[in-house]
């Protein structure tokens, strides 16, 4: 079953490559680097260990076998607010700035009020007056008191003030809204360690924004290492993003995330279905009609064959000539982005630029030497070889790369 991926991540690797100079760039799945390699080991390692079930298709089987991974990855199951047992629940929000916090003060209240539970926000991001302002006429939308004290009491003084009227109104939620930073940083941490001995809330929610990419393991591992976060609300995920930050968050710090939001309205907050995450990673492309139209154009020995020589960096022009007629086979530039995951948002423009970067790397490869195409380097060391394949093929010799390496693979 391990060729699948080889499959895959060849051809991947290949579209890629000529597409990467394109600045308009794609949504791709960005993923801290650790959790997407641990990832990948589980996958192979099941994928690897799974037998062909006689009358299923075995990419069928990869992808569930890669679908029911990110699943488990994301938690597996719904993860429900949890509520205290006696006394007002407190839920802390913590998170960098302009993330989404304070809009997730007002669509939590509208979630909870639903459920027929009473909530009060308080208002402890202190910096800004306009911070104060927008919870207040949130609260009002949503119609639940808003607690604040101005901007010149301490954060935990007006948590801990905040929670005493709650008690005395027999509010069922406190939800706290807090100041954020650009980047994490010591005092903002220092802040809500005070807030949260203040009020000892129950849940302490890192709210992220999807569009977090690779830096999101660092940035969860922060805060859960510092306040010690219960769980995590991922929003703005209306927009292109794939949404790669949620997989970091319940590697790294072991909390499942437990909302997501999908727009700026108090309406926009919905419970996280990991499968349903799963299905927005994954369903983009048709991935098993890509799989099967990649297996029936290379056979698995040649699959191999090209694995080892991209490992020991052995690709030459030979092996790219072989591949893009392959590809060539499975259709046009176009179909084959729009079966890939993450690329089928690449537009016209684009896969033509692609298409004509291929174009021109065969025109280049086509005037080569047999010794120039068995060994890419020859052109890199020589000007006077780039010099003569810029001649023959009617290009400039600056149109010539300097290293072909970097376009091969
Ligand atoms: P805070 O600094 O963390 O409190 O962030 P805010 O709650 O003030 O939100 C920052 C901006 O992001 C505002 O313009 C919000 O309207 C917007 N925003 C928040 N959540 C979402 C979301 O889920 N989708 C979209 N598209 N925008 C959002
Ligand atoms: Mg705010």
């Amino acid at each position: 079953m391990s060729h699948l991926f080889q499959y895959m991540a060849f051809l991947w690797s290949y579209i890629s490559t000529f597409l990467s100079s394109q600045s308009n760039a794609h949504p791709t799945l960005q993923v801290s680097v650790p959790v997407a390699r641990s990832f990948i080991e589980s996958v192979t390692e099941k994928a690897v260990g799974t037998d062909v079930i006689r009358g299923v298709q075995p990419e069928q089987q990869l992808v569930k076998v890669v679908n029911d991974e990110l699943v488990q990855l994301m938690g597996g199951e719904v993860s429900d607010l949890v509520f205290a047992k006696t006394g007002p629940t407190v839920i802390l929000l913590a998170g960098l700035q302009g993330v989404g916090k304070t809009t997730v003060c007002a669509k939590l209240a509208f979630y909870l009020k639903k459920m027929g539970k009473s909530c009060m926000l308080v208002a402890a991001d202190v910096y800004r007056p306009a911070a104060i302002d927008q919870l207040t006429i949130l609260g009002k939308k949503v119609g639940v008191p808003v607690y604040s004290e101005g901007t010149e009491a301490k954060p935990s003084e007006i948590a801990k003030n905040g929670l005493k009227e709650a008690k005395s109104k027999k509010t069922d939620v406190v939800i706290v809204d807090t100041a954020g930073r650009l980047q994490v940083d010591k005092a903002m941490m220092n802040e809500l360690k005070e807030v949260k001995k203040a009020v000892k809330p129950t849940e302490i929610l890192l709210v992220v924004d999807a569009m977090t990419g690779q830096e999101a393991a660092a940035l969860v591992g922060a805060f859960n290492v510092e306040i010690g976060i219960t769980g995590a609300i991922l929003t703005k995920l209306d927009g292109d993003s794939r949404g790669g930050a949620a997989l970091s968050i319940k590697e790294v710090s072991g909390k499942p995330i437990k909302f997501i939001g999908r727009g700026e309205r108090v309406e926009d907050l919905e419970p996280f279905y990991p499968d349903r995450m799963a299905q927005r990673i994954l369903g983009m492309g048709d991935v098993l009609s890509f799989v099967e139209q990649a297996q029936q154009v290379m056979n698995q020995e040649d699959a191999e064959e090209l694995q080892k020589k991209i490992m020991s960096a052995k690709f030459n022009f030979n092996d790219f000539l072989k591949q893009t007629k392959a590809i060539a086979q499975m259709g046009s530039f176009s179909r084959i982005i729009g079966m890939i995951p993450g690329m089928n948002k690449v537009t016209p423009a684009q896969i033509r630029e692609a298409e004509k970067n291929v174009k021109f790397m065969e025109s280049m490869i086509n005037v080569m030497t047999a010794d120039e195409r068995e060994r890419p380097e020859l052109l890199a060391e020589s000007r006077e070889r780039r010099r003569r394949v810029a001649k023959d093929a009617g290009k400039t010799e600056q149109q010539v790369p300097l290293s072909f390496r970097r376009h091969l693979i």
